[in-house]
């Protein structure tokens, strides 16, 4: 038996690049390419001028063409992530009482934040066990419905769509789905996400997409007497967003290499080509999982299969963490599982960047690893 360490992957099976992360995720080389040929006027100036502001408005209009958005539905931007944005939810877009559908990490954090905010009610949180999702149920009291298209840390994704006879707000972190996964934007009022992962940008941003009932909710409360710091005001980041600025400084270079993932969607077909992209990734991931003695895939129903980041059980003779080890050794990194999940499991990201031919160069290299354990 070899010692894991010293394994060398034949370089004819690695993947060209090795970036499986989840988030940060693999930036494509041409998106670093613009940012350098742009840098000299782009990057330090001034976000309050034309030049950035013009990319900001690149993003705002990228994603309108992007996700096919009805009349009326707005891009919000603003400092701080996704989980900046729970917050800025708490205060700004649930009146009342909101209900979360809880399956995992980044599902549950949101709830945790409704259930603490002390200005409002307790929430609904219906939850499932790890590797399923629940469904949302219409209740006469909740404004806002949290569904969470795809939850990265367990590999589950859900279809979006308005529970029977709901009258609140559908909010939607989509923070690993936007862009790999399609949606239809009549069946939410807000779609919001980070750009570190199927945009393949850095993080540190969040980008809400806004239905008119949702911009009308951010115009009631913050003409209420509900006290709200100015980092969370969504009529502050709205005012701004119309401007196509922020509120305070953002990442220049973020914002660039997320204009540059929408347009090189939005050139080769959209929404469709990217999903595309991640769908066809995923059936080669599972297939190889399915006819693997040693793999299976964690999420049981195929429906429920996430396109985007797949999770992965190996058997109780095949240590995954060892796996994931020589494959870092050998250059391909970021394929542990959830830490909190604790299972014996690779977690492999297929964002639209990650090439379909890399993900089957994964699964022979991991093949190769478990024949020379
Ligand atoms: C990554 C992720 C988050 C956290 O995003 P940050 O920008 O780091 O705050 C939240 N929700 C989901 C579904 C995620 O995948």
């Amino acid at each position: 038996m070899s010692s894991p360490d010293a394994l060398r992957i034949p370089s004819e099976l690695l993947p060209r690049d090795g970036r499986f992360g989840s988030g940060p995720s693999k930036v494509r080389d041409a998106q670093i390419a613009a940012l350098v040929a742009d840098a000299p006027t782009y990057l330090g100036t001034s976000h309050r001028q034309a030049t950035v502001r013009n990319k900001v408005a690149e993003v705002r209009e990228g994603l309108r063409a992007l996700f096919n958005l009805p009349e009326g539905y707005e891009v919000l931007l603003g400092n701080g992530g996704t989980t900046c944005f729970w917050d800025a939810a708490t205060f700004h877009l649930i009146e009342r009482k909101s209900q979360h559908l809880s399956f995992g990490e980044f599902s549950s954090k949101f709830a945790q934040a409704a259930t603490e905010a002390p200005h409002l009610d307790k929430p609904e949180v219906i939850t499932s066990e790890v590797g399923t999702h629940p469904y949302a149920t219409a209740s006469d009291d909740v404004d806002l419905y949290a569904l969470t298209h795809n939850e990265t840390s367990t590999g589950v994704m859900m279809p979006i769509e308005r529970p029977t006879g709901a009258t609140g707000l559908v909010a939607v972190d989509a923070t690993s789905a936007a862009g790999g996964l399609m949606v239809d934007p009549t069946q939410f009022d807000v779609y919001y996400f980070a750009p570190q992962k199927s945009f393949a940008s850095d993080g540190g941003l969040w980008l809400a997409v806004c239905s008119p009932a949702a911009i009308e909710r951010i115009e009631t409360m913050a003409a209420s007497s509900r006290w709200t710091p100015a980092f969370f005001d969504l009529k502050i980041a709205l005012d701004n967003s119309r401007l196509n600025q922020t509120y305070n400084t953002p990442a220049l270079a973020t914002i660039h290499l997320l204009a540059s993932q929408i347009t090189w969607m939005n050139e080769n077909g959209g929404l469709e080509f990217a999903a595309g992209r991640s769908s066809r990734s995923a059936e080669i991931l599972y297939s190889w999982a399915e006819a693997s003695p040693f793999a299976t895939p964690f999420v049981a129903n195929p429906a429920q299969r996430s396109h985007v980041v797949g999770t992965i059980d190996f058997a109780d003779d095949v240590d995954a963490s060892v796996i994931a080890k020589v494959l870092r050794a050998n250059g391909v990194v970021d394929t542990d599982p959830y830490r909190k999940l604790g299972r014996n499991q690779l977690r492999i990201a297929m964002f639209p960047s990650v090439d379909s031919e890399d993900v089957a160069a994964l699964c022979a290299s991991i093949n190769w690893i478990v024949g020379n354990l």
